[in-house]
């Protein structure tokens, strides 16, 4: 049986990253991806966001992983030249009681370290953005966009670099521990594969919870089990309205049917927030609840600008109803998995964390496995 070193199970943006950096330092690093192509599911399915770190609580990896990944993400996008913007975030209160609400991401934004943070009036939103029409919001300058493909080819042609192998088409399906290896099994283009791996990285997205289970934990003890929740996308046609991305103040399970300028300028309205039993990308929802969303900060919009565009679906550990959930990244030692790092609930803001999480897995690996 061929034996590798460490085993990454997934290679969307969170897989590609660690595999980048562990590969570093470490020979015999293999990304193993169902798809025929990295990048296909969740990591493709996103806005792009290289968010700032205001919606989290403080101390949650959530937030610290997001404010160190903004400053990392805009260092390897500068010196690799890869596709961005630093176009900065207005979070509008629509409703008076909605200002305490933009008060408390002002003070979970600077106790996260935050930078660059400021209220700004009705006059001073005008003068930035002239169609949105609130009496307050919170400008956060460090929040911008960013060409997810092209971060991932990045992290992909570090990989390579180091000699770390992707192998495309090729499925896990079980992880049996042995004496202190796990034997991977699967298919690989079609046909049955068995591999020996000292050290497996669970990064497996929307199925980290069935990868999870596959090496016996339970993952109803463990809480891994995913919830699946949905966000489609609409697409304004004609002039862009905006120039920089605009929030309603967070309500529910997403961020709030929101606007976001892809590179080219064009603006993409969503995604909202709906649980489902099932994977799928078809938009389902209809662009009245968009427009209704909308209109309350940016009167200007008409119903026929907006046409259906996209969806993704969110790999959530919280279900319906449930409170804050942090990202799971952890050593399994204490589960009696010595040698196996769970990744599991990477959803947003994980494309921003993607280079900070890449550095937390190889900080686990050099400091609890590798001798
Ligand atoms: C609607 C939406 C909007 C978002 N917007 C943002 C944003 O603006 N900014 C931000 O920071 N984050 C955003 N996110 C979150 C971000 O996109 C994800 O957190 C991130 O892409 C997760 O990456 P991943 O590598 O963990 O998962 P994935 O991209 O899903 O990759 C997992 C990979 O594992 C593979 N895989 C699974 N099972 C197996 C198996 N058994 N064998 C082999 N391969 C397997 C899959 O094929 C897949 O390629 C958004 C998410 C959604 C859904």
């Amino acid at each position: 049986m061929e034996t590798v070193n460490i085993a990454v199970i997934g290679a969307g943006i969170v897989g590609l990253a660690v595999a980048a950096k562990i590969s570093e330092k470490k020979e015999g690093v293999y990304v193993f991806e169902k798809n025929k192509r990295f990048g296909q599911e969740t990591s493709s399915h996103n806005s792009g966001v290289i968010h700032s770190g205001i919606h989290y609580p403080k101390n949650s990896l959530k937030a610290k992983l997001c404010v160190k990944g903004n400053y990392m993400i805009y260092e390897i996008c500068e010196k690799y030249r890869i596709p961005h913007k630093r176009l900065g975030k207005l979070t509008v209160a629509i409703e008076e009681e909605e200002i305490d609400e933009l008060e408390q991401l002002m003070k979970a934004g600077k106790e996260n370290g935050v930078e660059g943070l400021k209220f700004l009036d009705k006059e001073e939103i005008k003068k930035l953005e002239p169609n949105v029409e609130v009496e307050r919001a919170l400008l956060s300058p460090s929040t911008g966009i960013v060409e997810p493909d092209e971060l991932m080819s990045h992290f992909y042609s570090q990989l390579h670099r180091n000699n770390a192998v992707l192998a495309n088409e090729t499925e896990v399906t079980t992880i049996r521990k042995t004496d202190g290896e796990y034997e991977i099994g699967g298919i690989s283009v079609g046909e049955k594969f068995i591999v020996s791996a000292k050290t497996v990285i669970n990064c497996a997205g929307l199925y980290s919870d069935k990868v999870a289970a596959m090496t016996g934990l339970d993952i109803d003890k463990r809480d891994y089990r995913l919830h699946y929740c949905k966000g489609d996308y609409f697409r304004l046609v004609g002039k862009p309205p905006v120039r920089m991305l605009v929030y309603p103040v967070p309500k529910g399970p997403g961020l709030g049917i929101h606007l976001t300028p892809d590179l080219g300028g064009s603006i993409r309205l969503g995604p909202n927030a709906y649980y489902v039993n099932d994977i799928n990308y078809d938009v389902e929802s209809n662009s009245k609840e968009f427009r209704e969303d909308v209109e309350r900060f940016m009167p200007c919009i008409r119903e026929r600008q907006i046409q259906a565009d996209s969806s993704g679906i969110r790999p959530k550990l919280q279900g319906p109803g449930e409170g804050f959930r942090d990202f799971v990244i952890r050593h399994e030692a204490d589960n009696g998995l010595f040698g196996f790092i769970q990744l599991v609930g990477l959803e947003s803001p994980a494309l921003t964390a993607s280079a900070a999480i890449g550095e937390l897995v190889s900080e686990i690996y050099e400091n609890e496995i590798s001798q």
